[in-house]
């Protein structure tokens, strides 16, 4: 039998979870080892998610904000793409990046290890080196940051033509049509890049909205600019069958009045959702609960049904975000290093990095109005920010719910340039317990795309400078 080692704190996995566990348990006196099949940590996010896809959003931004030039009266030649130094860039970037995390762990002293790792027992680790030796591992308490991997689609064919979020990050041709099955962020997300690069994209969502969960009034801007920009936009449709041909693949939808259609696709990317990596950890030889559709079931400290053992991350449940998973890191380690913390987070900001972006934190006015809540609602629409109109950005909205009767933020809204940057300042108003007069009464830089907060803020009274919407007597 191989060696046995011990360790105060075994992670199991070093994606933005993971890695943010270790370095807070390393920082916070812990004895660490972290553990990946992966040369650095990074994960999903780093490797095949969050960082090589905005790499190429910037692509797709930089082609689009090109072509808005002429407006401007500035016109360039449509530009020439040279996708393997698209590529080596991206990869650099990543690189980079996990190099750069694999430092900060031999920084803290964590012990890195490359290896896939299961339980023997609640108590025991194996780990399963990349030679193909293995070695067990006994930890005082361990974290399952495992992450998730994409959903397969029901009627799935073999195909080079099908794409899942993974292999469409690596774009080795331009294909000349693209379907997009599930409107979603990473669906519409990667649709949009590849719809920059030149292909001719559509997106098909089975309910009647993209981005369910999101409110209608902040997708329509997007919508409409994803209608120019795709080919087509399906909603209420289903993809019934894949056939493929040998020069695309025949899809067969069927949309809500039953009607049946069909076309052929040069590439189809499946972004159905992502399932959580808890199989294959021999969790049923441990105390560790997962429920119908195997997320890791975990507590207000994230730990699970064995007191030492915890979990984080997208093996845990929506929402499926990297910031999510590293704050839940930090509570973890915290609680193992003996630290009062709790996983209770007011609002979890969420950003669909499309053009324009959208960002949401807090409540919406869909789960507000599911919660019974009596929330006010205040919208700034950016035609009356003169920095919006500066960036063409007059497509944008700000809104602000508050609560019907203190004021106090309950959540945020905004579509537009930069949502994703400025929707932090609603997180941090929620998280301080902030009414509506404090985003109001607090100066914003002008001209700046913030002011639109303080506006929205301003609205709730009626009082917004830029839009004159009297307050309701
Ligand atoms: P992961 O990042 O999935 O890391 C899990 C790690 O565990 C992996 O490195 C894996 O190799 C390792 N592992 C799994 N099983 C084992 C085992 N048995 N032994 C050892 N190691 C193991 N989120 C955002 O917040 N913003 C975004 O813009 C964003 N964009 C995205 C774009 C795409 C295309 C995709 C696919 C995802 C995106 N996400 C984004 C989601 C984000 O990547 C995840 O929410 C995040 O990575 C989850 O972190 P995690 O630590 O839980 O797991």
């Amino acid at each position: 039998m191989a060696d046995i080692k011990k360790t105060q704190l075994a992670v199991i996995g070093a994606g933005p979870g993971g890695y943010a566990a270790a370095f807070h348990a390393a920082d916070l006196g812990l004895e660490v080892s972290l553990i990946d099949v992966q040369l650095n940590p990074g994960g999903t996010c780093l490797y095949r998610g969050c960082i090589p896809s905005k790499a190429l959003l910037h692509v797709a931004k930089l082609i689009n904000d090109a072509r808005e030039a002429e407006e401007w009266g500035l016109t360039f030649t449509p530009p020439e793409l040279n996708l393997d130094k698209m590529r080596d860039r991206t990869n650099l970037v990543i690189e980079q990046m996990t190099g750069g995390l694999g430092q900060l762990c031999r920084a803290r002293k964590i012990t890195y290890i490359r290896a896939r790792a299961s339980f023997v027992n609640s108590r025991r680790l194996i780990l399963f080196n990349e030679d193909g030796s293995d070695d067990y591992l006994d930890p005082e308490h361990i974290i399952i940051a495992t992450g998730s991997r994409p959903t397969l689609f029901g009627p799935l064919i073999k195909s080079e033509r099908l794409m899942n979020s993974t292999n469409a990050l690596q774009i080795n041709r331009i294909p000349s049509s693209l379907l997009v099955i599930g409107g979603g962020y990473i669906g519409l997300e990667l649709g949009s890049v590849y719809a920059a690069l030149g292909s001719e994209v559509t997106v098909v969502e089975a309910t009647d909205r993209l981005l369910t969960g999101v409110d209608h009034d902040l997708v329509v801007p997007l919508q409409k600019r994803l209608e120019q920009n795709f080919k087509g936009v399906l909603l209420s449709t289903k993809v019934m069958e894949m056939k493929e041909l040998e020069d695309g693949v025949r899809v067969q939808f069927e949309n809500g009045a039953g009607e049946k259609s069909s076309a052929v696709y040069d590439k189809v990317l499946i972004s159905v959702g992502r399932k959580p990596n808890s199989q294959g950890l021999n969790l049923a030889d441990t105390g560790v609960k997962t429920d119908s559709k195997g997320f890791i079931v975990v507590d207000e400290q994230r730990r699970t049904a064995e007191p030492h053992i915890f979990a984080i991350g997208d093996v845990t449940g929506q929402p499926m975000l990297a910031h999510k998973a590293s704050a839940e890191g930090k509570v973890a380690a915290a609680v193992i290093a003996g630290k009062k913390a709790a996983f209770e987070p007011m609002a979890i900001p969420a950003v669909v990095f499309t053009d324009p972006e959208i960002a949401i934190c807090g409540e919406t006015e869909n789960s507000a109005k599911a919660k019974g809540l009596s929330v006010h609602v205040a919208k700034f629409p950016w035609t009356a920010s003169g920095r919006a109109s500066t960036l063409s950005s007059s497509d944008g909205l700000t809104k602000i719910l508050v609560d019907a009767e203190t004021s106090q933020i309950l959540g945020m809204g905004i579509v537009g340039n930069s949502a994703g940057e400025l929707i932090s300042e609603g997180a941090l108003a929620i998280e301080m317990g902030a009414v509506a007069e404090d985003l109001d009464m607090t100066i914003h830089p002008h001209p700046t795309l913030s002011e639109t907060v303080m506006e929205s803020a301003a609205a709730i009274f009626g009082q917004s400078t830029h839009i004159y919407r009297p307050a309701k007597k």
